[in-house]
């Protein structure tokens, strides 16, 4: 049985086509941040092939290589559809109550004789995509009720969403560049071409920005290495890694000193101007241009085109955050945005009003509880948390340190932090000494061999869709809802279930409790903040009465359905089905002060802690000499995604991707042949791994994608295991971090090279 919204091919619905007896079913790809509608051809329960939904009000057919490979997903023989429990070194498939009982057996002594702390858990990547996982993790902390909560947010956005938290008071208040309307757009660290986008929801990236070019707008990205949307780019500024906090402090300092600023009508809602500009001072282009390595015109020109552009936009990604500065570079990315009366405006950058989960569309308005930062500190390095998480570059050795709060057991969903997160040989081998180990994950991969349990979701193409996150960052305002176009098999249950009953088991409720206990108990808390807001429909009503009123759904979609009616669009899921190529809720409008959440009520251009952090650590850095060993930076490829899309032959076959792309200057320097191995060491590790010489990469500067290094024994990745490539965070040492936002330092890192 299919239980996706499908059309009959033939029926000359929704322009689907195909041979008779066959349906087609859409749905919207939930493997990256781009959302694209999907058009599948179904014939029965097998998937005949998967197209770009033409008729999808947001992507309008786009899709890129991994789209249509939800397929091979769906039918790759290595995704696990049982659990697995280790016996004897060996993973067995078991049932899922026996699977329960074993984590029962394991995980509850270390917590009764170790505390909650005692266990760790870290939420990988695909989590912020899964409306199951989304809505059924944190239930799973509380239950938890540990400190030690990583993720991969300290390897990827943290800086912006604490940025975003200080300034706007929501980590999700992110503001976006309105791409389909800005007549000028400066890119830093970003690189759609290959990633789809990030931190700004747009399918079709390549198409919007050239459609920018077309009429008469100009982009301008600034990444030191001429990437895809480099070349595509009206310009392309070859910065030296992790120097954005000082570029763009310089353009800061530029509109200062040529009385430039100009904050437009947003004037009356930002405290601290005169503060940010007092901060930028020591930073003019000229004295930051050894940093930088761009030219001191460059960037008054830049600055200066900024300001003049009829609309403008300001737009930092993982360049920018995963960086030593990165929550400054976050930070002056919007400082750039609010001193040139770009930010909330149309064609500057904006705040998407989401039809469902929104902390910012929730309640009155404009004043609110603001970010907290450093509640509590990690045991061994004293690192202080940032939004309810450590950073992950401590997890290995809060496993390894012995002493009291000794993390001694760990469950993941949804990660492979062996290959994503710094010092990876040392997290590796910590793994192998916990007492208990559960993964909430499809894969037998480099950090699930570890596991102890295994606990698989189902397929994507088995799971219904709403990204509650990404599209709170959406440029046009969309939402879009897809149930799953496959059934369960047998045997499988699905990814709320699945952590539903792991939340009851650490409860102390047994391996058998009913997830639906927890599904009940996430309701009645959002139905208890729903009829306390005065601005929401139900206000006031009897919590009884509104659950009734949502019906026999369950799990996800009843939790969906409630914020949708709650929402500011006042949906239901029954709209969304009735709309299986999405609604669109037109262009973004401006949304301050109400998208405002901080004590004050007021944009806060200047938090203190960023000030500070620009005092002590980024003034000091301008007398520094610079240092001229050769630095390290990542690169993303379309056909990859992270770590875990490896396992699609499609996707990996051909000239291999895992190089070490260097000059030719620095590769005639350092007697390299393209082609041969070459030896790359930092101060934390070294792997050996082909060279690639290309002038598209700065010199001083060498690049090795992330994701790679399938090479580890116990695994059961079959395709991957083929095409191993090496892992580039042997060499990021754990203890380079942002410190005011715990995320890793992952561009910058000083290497050696040498022929191997
Ligand atoms: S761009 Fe992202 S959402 Fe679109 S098809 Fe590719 S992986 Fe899927």
């Amino acid at each position: 049985m299919t239980t996706a919204a499908t059309t009959t091919a033939g029926a000359g619905t929704a322009g689907t086509a195909g041979t008779a007896g066959t349906t087609t079913a859409f749905r919207v790809c939930p493997l990256c941040e781009a959302g694209c509608g999907l058009a599948i051809t179904l014939d029965g329960d097998r998937v005949q092939r998967i197209r770009g939904d033409r008729d999808d009000v947001f992507s309008k057919g786009f899709i890129c290589p991994k789209g249509s490979t939800l397929k091979q997903l769906h039918e790759d023989p290595d995704w696990l559809r049982q659990p697995m429990v280790k016996r004897d070194g060996e993973f067995v498939p078991v049932t899922w109550d026996d699977a329960f009982a074993e984590v029962d057996r394991l995980l509850s002594p270390v917590l009764a004789t170790h505390g909650r702390d005692a266990v760790a858990i870290y939420a990988g990547n695909p989590t912020a995509h899964s409306l199951g996982a989304l809505l059924f993790l944190r239930p799973l902390i509380r239950a938890l009720g540990t400190s030690n909560v990583f993720s991969a947010s300290t390897v990827d956005q943290r800086p912006k969403e604490l940025s975003s938290g200080l300034m706007f008071g929501g980590s999700l208040s992110v503001p976006v560049p309105d791409v389909d309307r800005t007549d000028f757009l400066l890119m830093l660290g970003a690189n759609p071409y290959a990633s789809n986008g990030s931190l700004a929801t747009a399918p079709d990236w390549p198409g919007r920005l050239e459609a920018l070019v077309e009429r008469g707008g100009r982009f301008v990205v600034v990444d030191p290495r001429r990437t895809r949307t480099a070349e595509a780019a009206s310009e392309h500024v070859a910065v030296l890694p992790g120097s954005d906090a000082f570029l763009l402090a310089s353009m800061v300092f530029v509109l200062a000193d040529e009385q430039l600023v100009d904050t437009g009508a947003l004037g009356e809602y930002l405290a601290g101007v005169e503060s940010v500009l007092a901060a930028v001072a020591p930073f003019s282009p000229e004295v930051t241009a050894p940093l930088t390595g761009v030219e001191p015109a460059v960037v008054r020109r830049l600055a200066r085109e900024l300001a003049a552009a009829p609309s403008g936009c300001v737009y930092g990604r993982i360049g920018t955050t995963v960086a030593e500065f990165g929550t400054v570079a976050s930070w002056l990315v919007d400082v750039l945005n609010a001193l040139t009366g770009n930010l909330d405006r149309p064609g500057g950058a904006m705040f998407t009003r989401a039809a469902a989960g929104a902390a910012n569309t929730r309640g009155a308005g404009r004043f609110g509880r603001g970010v907290r930062l450093g509640r509590r500190h990690s045991r061994v390095r004293g690192a202080p948390e940032s939004l309810g998480e450590l950073p992950v570059a401590c997890l290995a050795e809060e496993i390894d340190t012995p002493g009291e709060g000794q993390v001694r057991a760990l469950v993941t969903v949804a990660g492979n932090p062996v290959l994503s997160t710094p010092d990876s040989d040392r997290l590796d081998a910590a793994l192998a000494g916990l007492s208990c180990y559960v993964a909430v994950d499809p894969y037998i991969n480099e950090t699930t061999r570890h596991a102890d349990v295994i606990l698989p979701p189902p397929t994507a193409l088995q799971k219904s869709h709403y990204d509650l996150a990404l599209l709170q960052l959406a440029v046009r305002n969309v939402a879009n809802y897809s149930p799953p176009v496959l059934p369960l098999a047998p045997g499988q249950i699905a990814e709320w279930e699945i952590l539903a009953r792991l939340a009851l088991v650490v409860q102390g409720l047994g391996p058998t409790a009913d997830p639906s206990l927890v599904d009940d108990l996430v309701l009645d808390s959002l139905v208890g903040s729903a009829v306390a807001d005065e601005t929401s429909p139900v206000f006031g009503l009897e919590p009884p009465a509104v659950i009734e009123s949502l019906g026999d759904r369950r799990g996800p979609e009843r939790l969906l359905d409630l914020m949708l009616r709650t929402g500011p669009y006042k949906l239901s899921l029954d709209d969304l089905l009735a709309h299986p190529h999405g609604i669109d809720l037109g262009p973004l409008e401006p949304r301050v002060p109400d998208v405002l959440r901080t004590p004050s009520g007021m944009i806060e251009l200047a938090p203190e802690i960023l000030l500070e952090d620009v005092s002590s650590r980024m003034v000091p850095r301008l007398s520094s000499p610079r240092s001229d060993a050769l630095l390290l930076i990542g690169r993303r490829d379309l056909r990859s995604n992270n770590s875990w899309m490896h396992n699609v032959e499609v996707l990996v076959k051909g000239k291999p991707r895992c190089t070490l792309q260097i000059h030719p200057n620095d590769a005639s320097r350092l007697a390299l042949e393209d082609g041969a191995p070459a030896t790359v060491t930092s101060a934390s590790g070294t792997l050996e791994i082909p060279v690639e010489i290309t002038e598209k990469i700065r010199q001083g500067v060498v690049s090795i994608p992330h994701g790679w290094g399938h090479t580890s024994p116990g695994t059961a990745l079959s395709v991957a295991s083929r095409y191993p490539g090496v892992n580039t965070n042997v060499l990021s040492p754990n203890t380079l971090v942002d410190p005011v936002s715990g995320t890793s330092v992952l561009n910058g890192i000083p290497v050696t090279v040498s022929p191997a």
